[in-house]
This record gives structure tokens, C-alpha cells and sequence, in this order.
């Protein structure tokens, strides 16, 4: 009664419970499917897949010692899934086939062709939603509908969510061994920072703790401050499953007390689970389409100054500081991917899909649902409450969440030399000087032209 677990972004042995619930019914042979023409046409980082060809060795050897074998299938496109993942199971004399759901569209559809193909084959699929705490369509509002904005859906989540649902499952026991060899797991990651992204899990889970236990207590002062170390630095680990989302609130919980619970960390916890619902709530967005129709009609403008954008190079030192660290780390802040992505679709009226495509192929933690929802609430055009008018000044951004200039400093060497105070705007003198560019915007003329483009399509 061997039993088939399909490892997909879930590279994880705690807190799984797909593999979990398999290991109970029967010896487990887990399997993973290469994919390497959707991952490009999903254009997943060179970087997110090296961290994920680590974790998925480190994962394998663990998995091992419990008496876990690893295959791995090749299936280039999804639509090769259903071929490659019902030959293995009935290759291994599988009697189901287990699997966490994911949400974006093409993922809900491959998993539907897989169940059909495993049906026909007299497999019995099980699903699990280990990827969130709350199911998708369990949070809804009094009509039974997905929330619009994200502070009622929060509110809510805590409230009904329950004990039970937080608490996460056990890793497997020892299995019986089955007569199943092992693959050895292609080379097909890219490059990537491993001296900052670790991928063994008494390291991973080593940070969790340090952050939970030391930084939690200051999470609200400092996770605004791109400068400062304050906060968790784990999404590569939840984007890629190497850490459950239940082991992370249990963690807090033990380090934190009830506290914990409540405070803002798990609020963001919650935005991400916000994003993974609305993602299945609404195919829509899968299709590149915006939350509020009305973001369809905005005219962006050509893409002049894209390329200075990607490289850091726009003459704004927080948004190359942002740019850069991206590019140098495979990471960036959340303060300053919201000061870059309002820069791009705001003061250059670029439209947001080109950065969602841009951070998409550079992140060691990209994520759809969550790049998505970041993207279209930064241009305005996603589930949020503010109004279309809200435009960051990134000279007032900086100064306010990197008032020493730390970070600019950080990222953009080539102004090291320049004074707390003026490091933020640069004069043109100095900025020639270090051959440093000018500022490819001025702010007062972009943002009245933001003002005027974004109203015409929001006010018709
Ligand atoms: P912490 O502050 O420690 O938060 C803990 C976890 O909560 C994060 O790891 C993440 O899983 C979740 N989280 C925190 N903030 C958000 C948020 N605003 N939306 C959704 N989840 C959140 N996050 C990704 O994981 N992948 C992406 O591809 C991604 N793209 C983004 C694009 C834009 C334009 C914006 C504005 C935000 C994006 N985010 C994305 C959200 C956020 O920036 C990162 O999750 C955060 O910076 C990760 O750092 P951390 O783990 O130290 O976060």
C-alpha cells in the first residue's frame, strides 16, 4: 500500500500534511516534478530555483533517515504533470497520490488535469490546503463573499480561526522500506546568496527561533527600517515551503506567549494568506488582469527609463538602493518594494505588470499571489482601501524609514561620501561628481501627471 507524495513549493518534513497524512496510510515515495519551460514562462529566479534545488537536497536527506526515496519525474510544462505523475504511481505500485494545493491558475489547473488522469488510473488523489491556515472561501464576509480589503478579512481570520487549525502536524514516523531506488536530483537551480539563504533546517529553523525569541518584541519600531535587521527574513523559506505557516504561529506563539498572536507579525502573516485567497477567489487575476477594472483604463507610458529602473540607475537613491539590493541579494525590503514598485507605476507611468515580471525573475522569494497583490496595490489597482491618489514621495519615504542614509549607503557606494542630510537628494554638482545620474523624474511634474493619468481612469 505504498503511497505517492507529490513535492511541489511544501519542501518541508514538519508541518506537511499531505505527507503527514500519507506516511499514516502507507510507506511514502515522495516525487518531484522538474519543470523547466513553465518555471521559465513563469519566470521563477535562477535564484528561487537554486535555494530550491538546495532545499529539496537537504530535504531528501532528511527525508532519507525516516526511509523516504526521492524520484524525480520530468514533466517541462504542467500539462506534462498528469503523463509523468500517474506512470510514477503506477511504476511504484502506488495505491493514491497526496498532494498541499496551490492557487494561481495554472497551478489549480494543472492539479485538476493530474486528478482526473490519476482517477483514470484508479488512483485515489487527496488534497490538502497546507499551504494556508484558513482554506480559501472560509473567510468571507456577511453576503459570503471574499473581502475586498485586507483590515476586514484580517479581523475576521483571527476570529474564527481555531486551536485545531492552528496547530500544525507532526513530521512522518519511519516508513517501511519499500523496493524503491532513489534519483539522484538534477542540477536545476541557478546561482544564489547561500551565504544568506541557508538551506539546511536546524539552520532555517535556528533563524525562525532567533527572530521570534530576540527581534519579535521590536517587530512594529524597526520593520520599517531597510537599514536595521527587523524582521524575519523567512520568506524564501514560506514562498518555497521549507517552512509551514502553522510551525511559523507556533513559534511565536512559544517564544511570544498570546501576545504573539496578536501582534503584527502574524498580521502579516495574515496578508499573505489574504493574497493566496484572493488569488483563487479570482481566476481573473492569474490572467494579468487588475482587482478594479477601472486599473485597466489607466494609460501608462512608454517604458523609457525601464532599464535605468532594473539597474538601479534612476538618480533616486533609495529606489537604486532597493534596485540594487535586488539584483546583489535575490531580497529586498518590503518598505522599499513599495517605495521602487509606486515609483515605476506611479511618477513613470510605467505599467506595473513590467516590474511584477522584472521582481518575479530576480526574487529568491517570489511568489505569485504575493508579488501580485504587492504590485497591484502599489499602482493602486488592486484590493486595497486607498484611494487612486496615493503617491509616495520617495524623497519623503527615505527620509523618514532611512533617515542616516545607512541604506543608500549600503547599496549605492558611489555616495558614501555625502552627508546625512543630503544624501537622499544629492545636488547636481555632487551627483556628477561621484558619477553618480541625475534623477530621471522631477517629482512635483511626474506626480501631477500621475494625478491626471490615474483619475482620468478611476474618475472616467
Ligand atoms: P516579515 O516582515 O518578517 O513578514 C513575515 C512573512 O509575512 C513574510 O515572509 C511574508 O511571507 C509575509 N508577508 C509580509 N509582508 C507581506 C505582504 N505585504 N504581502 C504578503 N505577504 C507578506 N512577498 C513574497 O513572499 N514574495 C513576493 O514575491 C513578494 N513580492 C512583493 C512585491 C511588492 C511590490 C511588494 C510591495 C511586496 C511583496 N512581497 C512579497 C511582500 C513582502 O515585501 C515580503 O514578504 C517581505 O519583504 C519578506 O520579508 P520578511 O520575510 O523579512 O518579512
Amino acid at each position: 500500500n505504498a503511497q505517492l507524495v507529490w513535492l511541489r513549493n511544501d519542501l518541508r518534513l514538519n508541518d506537511n500534511p499531505a505527507l503527514y497524512h500519507a506516511s499514516t496510510a502507507g510507506p511514502v515515495v515522495a516525487c518531484f516534478a522538474v519543470c523547466e519551460k513553465q518555471w521559465q514562462e513563469h519566470r521563477d529566479a535562477p535564484a528561487k530555483l537554486g535555494l530550491a534545488q538546495a532545499l529539496l537536497t537537504a530535504w531528501a536527506e532528511d527525508a532519507e533517515k525516516l526511509g523516504i526515496v526521492l524520484k524525480i519525474v520530468h514533466a517541462p510544462m504542467f500539462s506534462d504533470a498528469p503523463k509523468a505523475i500517474t506512470a510514477l504511481a503506477q511504476e511504484i505500485g502506488a495505491q493514491g497520490v497526496w498532494w498541499n494545493k496551490e492557487y494561481p491558475l495554472n497551478e489549480m489547473r494543472r492539479d485538476k488535469a493530474v486528478r482526473q488522469a490519476c482517477e483514470q488510473a484508479d488512483l485515489a488523489v487527496h488534497e490538502y490546503d497546507g499551504d494556508v491556515v484558513l482554506a480559501p472561501g472560509t473567510v468571507t464576509n456577511g453576503s459570503g463573499d471574499m473581502y475586498q480589503v485586507f483590515t476586514p478579512f484580517s479581523k475576521r481570520w483571527r476570529q474564527v480561526v481555531t486551536e485545531a487549525e492552528l496547530s500544525s502536524c507532526p513530521r512522518p514516523g519511519k516508513q517501511t522500506p519499500l523496493k524503491v531506488k532513489g534519483d539522484s536530483i538534477p542540477g536545476f537551480g541557478g546561482e544564489y546568496r547561500a551565504d544568506l539563504w541557508p538551506a539546511q533546517r536546524d539552520k532555517i529553523q535556528r533563524n525562525l527561533h532567533n527572530f521570534c525569541s530576540e527581534k519579535l518584541a521590536e517587530y512594529s519600531d524597526t520593520r520599517d527600517i531597510p537599514a536595521h535587521r527587523g524582521t524575519s527574513l523567512i520568506s524564501p523559506y514560506l514562498a518555497l515551503g521549507a517552512l509551514g505557516i502553522r510551525h511559523c504561529i507556533e513559534q511565536v506563539q512559544k517564544d511570544q506567549g498570546p501576545d504573539g498572536f496578536h501582534g503584527q507579525w502574524v498580521t502579516e502573516l495574515i496578508w499573505r494568506e489574504f493574497y493566496r485567497h484572493l488569488m483563487a477567489a479570482k481566476p481573473r487575476l492569474s490572467m494579468g488582469k487588475c482587482f478594479r477594472p477601472d486599473g485597466e483604463k489607466v494609460q501608462w507610458a512608454k517604458p523609457e527609463y525601464f532599464e535605468d529602473w532594473r539597474q538601479g540607475k534612476t538618480g533616486v537613491p533609495i529606489v537604486d538602493a532597493g534596485m540594487r539590493q535586488l539584483l546583489q541579494t535575490g531580497w529586498m525590503h518590503n518598505r522599499v518594494r513599495m517605495i521602487v514598485a509606486a515609483f515605476l507605476s506611479k511618477l513613470m507611468l510605467v505599467d506595473w505588470h513590467l516590474g511584477e515580471q522584472h521582481f518575479m525573475a530576480h526574487l529568491i522569494d517570489g511568489d505569485f499571489a504575493s508579488n501580485n497583490g504587492g504590485w497591484q496595490w502599489s499602482a493602486s489597482v488592486g484590493a486595497d482601501a486607498a484611494p487612486y491618489f496615493r503617491i509616495f514621495n520617495p524623497y519623503r519615504q527615505a527620509e523618514k524609514f532611512d533617515p542616516n542614509g545607512d541604506y543608500v549607503r549600503k547599496f549605492v557606494p558611489e555616495l558614501q561620501s555625502i552627508t546625512d542630510k543630503k544624501i537622499h537628494q544629492p545636488s547636481e554638482q555632487q551627483c556628477r561628481a561621484l558619477g553618480y545620474p541625475l534623477p530621471i523624474i522631477n517629482y512635483k511634474v511626474a506626480r501631477s501627471t500621475a494625478m491626471d493619468v490615474f483619475a482620468k481612469a478611476f474618475k472616467g
